[in-house]
């Protein structure tokens, strides 16, 4: 096949499933509302999950930053990219999750990639849950390590690839909150057997952090564990984006030495550090509380008026309806948004075949009316 067939036929294919994606330009698409042109939609795909992104203190912690340093980092932290702002970040986020050090990275994305292959080499076994973001399979898979994964949150599965020969060491890789089945690992239960057979563990917590746990911690911190590599992102409750990799003072400077995107990339602008330190003292302190205690009365609201419907066993912001077929799912969510609400239809290769969902995320920035809402016409639709 030539170059054009190769890439016409993909597309077909893609056709064909009803997996073709495509994006819509809004003019904004996180908060309450997400609204296009003079149209607006109530918003239940965004992971904005607190409605920091239109926080006055975030937005004008960002512009104060842009004024004090420009727009622009000019270079990887090597270079000239790791400003104070940076800095003061790195310190406030390792104090408030109880770690030695932080390191920024550009996007969660990023991190995952970079520190799994800064870590993997030839011989080692690296064993993640079957639903692990596709950041984190997809690093083991192109990196030295062997992919290995094990049955969705099955600790027993885990003991059983734990107890096999390995020349190597050994990561085992898992999710606070996995992100489209909005279900939590059993993080105490992964991580005695992983200490026990002297590995490593690494948790992304990108739907944990800010949300879960005493202060919004995250998951780690509300099941009592410290993995030896933490990842959070803000693009999610932080309502920015970026992540940081938490870890020990040795395992910062290994990753400093070591991680490509560090090294070959430019750091994320020093305004954009600024505007997560807003958002970081907003989640840590009572209104953060506030907010979420919000976010969980929206989501208890939705649960409880949900009895009928198809919706996952998920205690968190993110609610999947499952409805397996990916015309189904389409068809809903088109209906949906005749109706007002602007909702995703998931469908494979991001969730197994057959699972095809709407993947509905909640937020603080909804009010009670907007969950009453959405209720009746799921109900309607899914008659
Ligand atoms: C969103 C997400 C990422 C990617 O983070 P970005 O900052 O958006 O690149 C990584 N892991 C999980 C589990 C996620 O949900």
């Amino acid at each position: 096949m030539s170059w054009p067939e190769r890439v016409a036929a993909a597309l077909a294919l893609r056709r064909k499933s009803q997996t073709l994606r495509v994006r819509t330009p809004v003019r904004q698409g996180c908060g309450r509302f997400l609204t296009r042109g003079e149209q607006r939609w109530r918003n239940f795909s965004s992971n904005d999950y607190l409605g920091l992104s239109q926080h006055p203190a975030v937005v004008a912690a960002w512009q104060e930053g842009a004024r004090r340093y420009g727009v622009g980092s000019g270079g990887s932290g090597h270079i000239t990219g790791y400003s104070e702002a940076h800095r003061r970040l790195e310190l406030r986020l390792a104090q408030w999750l109880g770690y030695p050090r932080a390191l920024l990275f550009i996007s969660g994305f990023a991190a995952n990639h970079a520190v799994i292959s800064a870590l993997a080499q030839r011989g080692d076994r690296f064993i993640a849950d079957r639903l692990s973001h596709a950041s984190l399979l997809e690093a083991v898979s192109q990196s030295q390590a062997e992919l290995r994964r094990f049955a969705h949150n099955s600790t027993a599965a885990l003991r059983h690839m734990l107890e096999k020969p390995c020349t190597g060491q050994r990561l085992v890789i898992t999710e606070g909150v996995f992100s489209m089945d909005g279900d939590s690992a059993p993080l105490a239960a992964i991580a005695a057997p992983t200490r026990e057979a002297g590995a490593w563990l690494l948790v992304d917590d990108a739907h944990g952090a800010g949300v879960t746990g005493e202060a919004g911690r995250g998951s780690c911190a509300q099941a009592g564990v410290t993995p030896e590599l933490l990842i959070v992102t803000f693009g999610k409750a932080f309502g920015v984006s970026g992540a940081a990799v938490l870890c020990s003072e040795a395992l910062a400077d290994y990753l400093l030495q070591f991680a490509r995107h560090l090294i070959y990339s430019t750091a994320m602008p020093p305004a954009q550090a600024q505007a997560i330190s807003a958002a970081l003292e907003i989640l840590a302190g009572e209104e953060g509380e506030t907010l979420r205690a919000r976010l969980q009365d929206n989501i208890q609201r939705l649960r409880n008026g949900a009895a009928a419907l198809p919706l996952a066993a998920s205690p968190t912001a993110i609610q999947p309806l499952i409805v397996g077929d990916n015309a189904v799912a389409l068809a809903l969510a088109d209906s949906l948004r005749e109706r007002g609400f602007w909702v995703n239809a998931i469908r494979p290769p991001a969730v197994s075949p057959g699972s095809a969902r709407l993947r509905l995320t909640l937020s603080a920035a909804h009010c009670p009316e907007d969950i009453d809402a959405l209720l009746e016409a799921l109900h309607v639709c899914c008659e």
